[in-house]
């Protein structure tokens, strides 16, 4: 097991960093990688650990992360695409500068990632990729929609990198943390905040809005615990495609699967009546 290295992005701060914490505690070795190198001062120094300066939307970073990688461990095992940030308003409020700020760094950030380490898990027929999504990546969310949005497409894009590297004995797992205690909700540091309110919003992200001070850094969800689930998740010898965490996430599941089956049931005949 102690030989086993991961590639982690966002470990700067957050979920991010107490994964990190959590691989180099489980003797595992680990590349850590942050915007900004000073921001991984908090693992200090181990022989198991390796330092890259990387921010997920520029390509080029991401491969030199990857060579550094190679060059001191020989491969990568394990790659959690982790790094994200929030974005809160409803969804005509958001600007199409904030909505593309989004999309480039939660979506086309783990793609620039996931593309650079691939080669070397397909060469090796092996290797785990964790994507960090969302309970919003499974539902939907009032006033954070576009943030959701983004989590939907890391849900689409890990369910059909399941179906393509099953085969070539790659695992992919993507993970739906509900509300941990994390920067994500804070103002300033990961959450962008529409500039625009329309007061026809009021009753509905408007609500969401004003709760999010309070709910900041008040989360139920402890980051400790979910970096240990990650853990234990990598030791699985049999995967699953999905991992929802924390007793919010299965309850917004359980909600709107009951939702879909109900509706599909009510509209099974239209549904089903558009082939010749
Ligand atoms: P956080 O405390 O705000 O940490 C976000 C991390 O992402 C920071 O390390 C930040 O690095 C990094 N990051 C942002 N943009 C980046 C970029 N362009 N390149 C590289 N790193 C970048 O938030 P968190 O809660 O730990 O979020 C981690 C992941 O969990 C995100 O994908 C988030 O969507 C997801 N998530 C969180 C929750 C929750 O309730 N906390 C729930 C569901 C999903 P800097 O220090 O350089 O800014």
């Amino acid at each position: 097991m102690s030989d086993r290295v991961w590639l982690v992005t966002g470990a700067s701060r957050g979920i991010g960093a107490d994964i990190a914490r959590a691989v180099l505690a489980s003797g595992d070795k680990l590349v850590a990688t942050a915007r900004a190198s000073a921001g991984l001062a908090h693992l200090g120094v181990s022989d198991n650990l390796l330092s890259v300066s990387l921010d997920v939307t520029d390509e080029a970073q991401a491969a030199n992360a990857v060579s550094a990688s190679i060059d001191r461990f020989g491969k990568i095992d394990i790659l959690v695409n982790n790094a994200g940030i929030c974005l809160l308003g409803a969804v005509e409020e958001t600007s199409a500068q904030q909505v593309d700020a989004l999309f480039r760094t939660n979506v086309f950030g783990l793609l620039n990632v996931t593309r650079a380490v691939l080669p070397l898990m397909r060469k090796r027929r092996r290797g785990h990729i964790i994507n960090i999504s969302s309970v919003a990546g499974y539902s939907g969310y009032a006033g954070f929609g576009v943030y959701s949005s983004t989590k939907f497409a890391v849900e689409g894009l890990s369910e059909a990198l399941h179906a393509e590297l099953s085969p070539l004995g790659i695992q992919v797992t993507v993970v739906e943390p509900g509300f941990f205690r994390s920067d994500i909700l804070d103002i300033g540091k990961s959450l962008i905040e529409s500039a625009v309110r329309i007061a026809d919003y009021d009753g509905t992200s408007g609500a969401v809005r004003a709760i999010v001070p309070q709910l900041s850094h008040n989360q139920p969800g402890d980051p400790v615990r979910l970096a240990r689930a990650l853990v234990e998740l990598a030791n699985s010898p049999d995967p699953p495609l999905r991992l929802p965490l924390g007793p919010d996430t299965l309850q917004r599941m359980a909600e709107k699967n009951a939702v879909v089956e109900r509706e599909t049931a009510a509209w099974r005949e239209l549904a089903a009546s558009t082939n010749v």
